[in-house]
């Protein structure tokens, strides 16, 4: 197994537990390895840092699987890590549907995977991790027999990889439209066609922190996808409920969600820019009880950071604007590189242009089923608020 040493002042981060090594950060190495190898990595006094695979066509040079020179990486290595993750997740209570698992925060960089149920979504982001398909397959197939097993690798990243675009089954063929359940509510999931994975699990703890400023509501929820959101609030009390998203396809999944739960007389949905129809109907003075905003996220670099700050100012001043005194906004922002501090300013800025004065109802992050790890701040991405506008 080929060796890499890190040089003397790269290593710290990565000692102190951040799994990604970076090109600039390796000095020596002993041996050969081929895109996709696993191999070890030491630091600069030659002490043992972990194993990991790597990849000389990507800028993250060697993603670490372990720290423990004894564990092999090998097909029981990835069933037992999926069982722990499994384990995990019951332990804190997701039974049905989960984030399984989360790439670096469970030691498993680059990988993704949604259970829905008795379906499973899969990512595999990295080279090295890709080649384990098979392996993590045959885990999720004897831990779960699973009705289905679905890879949505149609995503850009990939690239960075030098991976192909790619999505299709990994088990027997199955309907990729599904049903889950969720808070007592049901929703459709298209597997193959939906965003990501199908179905933002990120968020399913937040859909019931809005249950007490919804009810009796005239509620306008904005980037709503399939409706998941509108359809907490209609089952919370809500008097009304309208969605707007701008695909076609998601509003008509939302139709089709507010109709398998009995809420289509209270919750609407429209195919529209959000960003167009809150500008006019700030104007012509609409006013709702409680917006919801959860938008994409708005960057991906760094180099466009002040653009995203300027659409979350935006779109959030708008909403302020919309929402009767007293009323409520619940906003949420997952763009990775605006961290928890600034959206707070963002927010704080966009009440001061609005004249409006915010009182704190919940400030949280996403699910437990993506554990946020410390030693990698990234692992942190959902910022979720709920405030009153006085
Ligand atoms: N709240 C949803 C997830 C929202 S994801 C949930 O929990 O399931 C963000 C959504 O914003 C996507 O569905 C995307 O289609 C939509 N979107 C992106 N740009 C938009 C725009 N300009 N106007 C309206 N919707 C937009």
């Amino acid at each position: 197994m080929a060796k890499f040493f890190l040089r003397k002042k790269a290593g710290d981060r990565v000692v102190n537990g951040h799994p990604w090594i970076f090109g600039n950060e390796l000095g020596d190495s002993e041996g050969t390895a081929a895109a996709g190898d696993i191999v070890e990595v030491y630091s600069s006094n030659g002490s043992f840092v972990g194993k990991g695979y790597v990849n000389p066509a990507s800028q993250i040079r060697i993603r670490l699987l372990t720290r423990d020179k004894s564990e092999v990486i090998d097909d029981g290595f990835f069933y037992k890590r999926i069982k722990e993750a499994w384990d995990y997740r019951k332990q804190l209570g997701y039974v049905e549907n989960c984030r399984l698992i989360f790439g670096e925060a469970d030691q498993l960089p680059a990988l993704i995977i949604d259970k829905f149920n008795d379906y499973f979504v899969i990512q595999t982001l990295a080279l090295g991790i890709d080649i384990w398909k098979g392996a993590i397959v045959a885990a999720l197939q004897k831990i779960f027999s699973p009705k289905g097993i679905y890879e949505r690798n149609d995503v850009p990243v990939r690239s960075l990889e030098g991976m192909e675009q790619i999505k299709g089954f990994l088990s027997d063929p199955f309907d990729t439209n599904i049903i889950l359940n969720e808070n007592g509510l049901r929703f459709h999931v298209d597997i193959e066609n939906g965003q990501k994975t199908g179905y933002f699990l990120d968020q399913q703890d937040n859909r019931r922190a809005i249950q007490h400023v919804v009810k009796g509501a005239n509620v306008l929820e904005v980037f709503c996808y399939t409706g998941t959101f509108s359809l907490h609030a209609a089952q919370y009390g809500a008097k009304s409920v309208l969605g707007l998203d701008i695909s076609e396809n998601a509003v008509s999944v939302a139709r089709r969600n507010a109709l398998l739960n009995g809420y289509e007389d209270i919750c609407k949905f429209d195919a529209v820019n959000a960003f167009d129809v809150l500008k006019l109907w700030v104007k012509e003075g609409r006013r709702y009880d409680t917006v919801i905003l959860d938008p994409p996220a708005f960057t991906k670099s760094r180099e466009n950071i002040q653009k995203a700050i300027t659409g979350y100012k935006e779109i959030n001043l708008r909403a302020m604007k919309l929402i009767k005194p007293g009323g409520f906004l619940v906003t949420a922002s997952c763009t990775n590189l605006v961290p928890p501090d600034m959206f707070l300013n963002i927010i704080n800025m966009a009440a001061k242009d609005a004249k409006r004065t915010l009182r704190q109802v919940e400030w949280r992050t996403q699910a437990s089923d993506h554990p946020i790890l410390f030693n990698v701040p990234s692992t942190q991405y959902l910022k979720f608020l709920i405030v009153e506008v006085q």
